[in-house]
C-alpha cells in the first residue's frame, strides 16, 4: 500500500488523540514593518526539518520518543489582522480544550497575540517569557495598535504588570525603554542574564514562551524581517530554552519571525528547525 503525501515537521506523526503537543503554522506577515516574508516560515521549517536528525545530543532525547501532532497551517485572509488573530485564538482554544499543548510556528510576531488571548483565558495567572531583539512594546506603530512592533504591549494589556519577562532585547524606541523603567515589565538587554532568578520567581505559575528568532545574531540568522546586530548565539538560546522548560510550567509556546527567502544559504531555516526540535524535546 502507498501512503498519501502529507508533510509534517519531522517525526511529529502521532495521532491527534494521542498527542501531547500540537503544532500549527500561522503564516501571516500582514503588519511587518520592514521586510515581509515570514508567511513562508512555517512551510520552510516543515520541509527543511527533514535535514535534521530526530535525536538531540544536547538533551539525549529523540523526537521519536515524544508524541507530537502537526496540524498544518491555518488558512488566512490577508488584510484583516483581527480576523487572523481570531482564527489563531480559535485553533488554540481547541487544542487547549483537548488537553494538549499548543505550539505555534509563525509568521510575524503579531500572531502571538492570538494564542496569548486563548491561553490567558484558560490560565488567568499566565506569565510570559519573551526572547527577542526588539521590545515590541510600542502602544501603536504609525497609529496601528495591532502590529508586530506592539504585540508584547497588547499582551501586557491582557496579563498586566509584573507578568512579562523579556531577554536579549537590543532595539526599541526611547519611549518603550522609558515605559520599561516604570516597572511594567522585566527587561534584560542583550543576553539571558537573570533568567535563573526569573524562573525561580515564577515558580509553578503557568508560562507562555514566545521566541522571536531575531534574538539570534544575524550572522547565524539573517533570514528575518528586522535583523539586529549584536544577538545571542545558538548555544546560548537553547541553554535558555532548557532553563525555562526545565524549571517552569510551559503551557503553550511559539517560534516566529523566520523569513526564509532573505537567506538563500538556508542556514536560517536550518537553525529555526533546530530550535523547534530542541523546544519540542525540552517541553
Ligand atoms: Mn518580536
Ligand atoms: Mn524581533
Amino acid at each position: 500500500m502507498l501512503n498519501k503525501n502529507v508533510q509534517a515537521f519531522i517525526s511529529c506523526e502521532a495521532e491527534y488523540e494521542d498527542a501531547k503537543i500540537v503544532l500549527f503554522g500561522a503564516p501571516f506577515d500582514g503588519t511587518t514593518s520592514f521586510r515581509p516574508g515570514t508567511r513562508f516560515g512555517p512551510q520552510a521549517i516543515r520541509s527543511e526539518s527533514f535535514g535534521l536528525e530526530t535525536y538531540s545530543p544536547y538533551q539525549r532525547k529523540d523526537l521519536t520518543d515524544i508524541s507530537a501532532f502537526d496540524s498544518g497551517d491555518l488558512e488566512f485572509c490577508f488584510g484583516n489582522p483581527e480576523r487572523v488573530l481570531n482564527e489563531i485564538e480559535m485553533r488554540t482554544v481547541q487544542i487547549l480544550n483537548d488537553g494538549k499543548l499548543p505550539f505555534m510556528i509563525g509568521g510575524e510576531h503579531l500572531v502571538t497575540l492570538g494564542t496569548v488571548r486563548a491561553v490567558a483565558e484558560k490560565y488567568p495567572d499566565l506569565h510570559i517569557i519573551h526572547f527577542d531583539a526588539h521590545t515590541d512594546l510600542r502602544d501603536d506603530y504609525l497609529g496601528e495598535t495591532l502590529s508586530h512592533a506592539s504585540v508584547i504591549r497588547r499582551c501586557h494589556d491582557i496579563v498586566g504588570d509584573g507578568r512579562i519577562f523579556q531577554f536579549g532585547i537590543r532595539s526599541g524606541d526611547r519611549s518603550e525603554f522609558e515605559w520599561i523603567e516604570q516597572g511594567h515589565v522585566y527587561t534584560q538587554t542583550f543576553n539571558f542574564d537573570g533568567l535563573a532568578e526569573v524562573v525561580k520567581h515564577i515558580g509553578d505559575k503557568p508560562v507562555y514562551l514566545t521566541i522571536d528568532l531575531d534574538v539570534l545574531d544575524p550572522s547565524i540568522f539573517p533570514g528575518t524581517g528586522t535583523p539586529e546586530a549584536g544577538g545571542v548565539t545558538f548555544p546560548q538560546l537553547i541553554e535558555a530554552i532548557f532553563k525555562v522548560c526545565g524549571n517552569v510550567n510551559v503551557v503553550a509556546c511559539d517560534v516566529n519571525e523566520l523569513s526564509p527567502t532573505y537567506d538563500p544559504s538556508g542556514i536560517s531555516t536550518a537553525t529555526a528547525c533546530k530550535v523547534v526540535r530542541e523546544l519540542l524535546l525540552a517541553l
